[in-house]
């Protein structure tokens, strides 16, 4: 079984690395923090306030939150819903976020993450899976780049039609940075073993290579 952690803020290139590595190995990819957005969402549609750490505690175990892979995507439910295409939104970007500070969210993503890490080659993008969900994978990126770098990379991927102010964009990538690396329950930051790369003067394909050389020299 082979187990890649790649994780790093938004914007960071986590994602595209992830899906270009695990393509190369013939393994999965999984989007963790689409599993984050799932559960904002389910809270989003019930009317729930999104800063109550006790409302996000309590939905825990009365939603399901699962991800499949077809055609080669990675698709996300909730209690069996397909809802991928709705997790996107800057409101549930913020909401994710939120629902993240939360220990008991947290314990149950985790949980179903390490189940689908057992049970097959995988590479997972997050923010806590070298440091909590897969500590002892030999295996341990974290991304970075300045945050008008990543800004900027959120910005050319919405549509051009309905998306905000590049400024907006940016200050809610750096709220959500500090919210992620200030909080109390698993935050964001490397784990003392991974190898940190700095995306912001790199192509996507000298990142995909220089995950893939570490990969290889260190073996499975
Ligand atoms: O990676 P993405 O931007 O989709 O993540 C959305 C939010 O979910 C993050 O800002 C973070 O708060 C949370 N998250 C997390 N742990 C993960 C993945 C995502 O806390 N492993």
């Amino acid at each position: 079984m082979i187990n890649i952690a790649i994780d790093g803020p938004a914007g960071a290139g986590k994602s595209c690395a992830a899906k270009l590595v695990a393509e190369r190995i013939g393994a999965l990819y999984l989007d963790t923090g689409a599993m984050y957005r799932a559960f904002a969402l389910a809270m989003i549609r019930r009317g729930a306030d999104l800063t109550n750490a006790e409302a996000a505690a309590e939905l825990v175990g009365k939603v399901d939150i699962d991800v499949g892979i077809s055609g080669g995507t990675q698709h996300t439910f909730i209690n069996g819903e397909d809802v991928t295409d709705e997790l996107r939104s800057v409101e549930v970007s913020a909401g994710a976020s939120a629902a993240g500070l939360v220990p008991e969210v947290r314990e149950y993503m985790q949980a179903k993450q390490r189940e689908i890490a057992g049970t097959y080659d995988v590479v997972l993008d997050g923010r806590d899976i070298g440091t909590k969900v897969l500590p002892n994978t030999p295996h341990k990126f974290f991304l970075t780049a300045s945050a008008e770098v990543r800004a900027k990379r959120r910005f050319d991927e919405m549509h051009k039609e309905n998306r905000p102010p590049f400024d907006e964009v940016l200050s809610a990538i750096i709220a959500r940075d500090e919210q992620d690396m200030n909080r109390a329950a698993d935050p964001l930051r490397p784990a003392s073993d991974a190898i940190i790369i700095d995306t912001s003067d790199m192509t996507l394909n000298e990142v995909v290579h220089t995950i893939l050389e570490s990969v290889i020299s260190v073996g499975r």
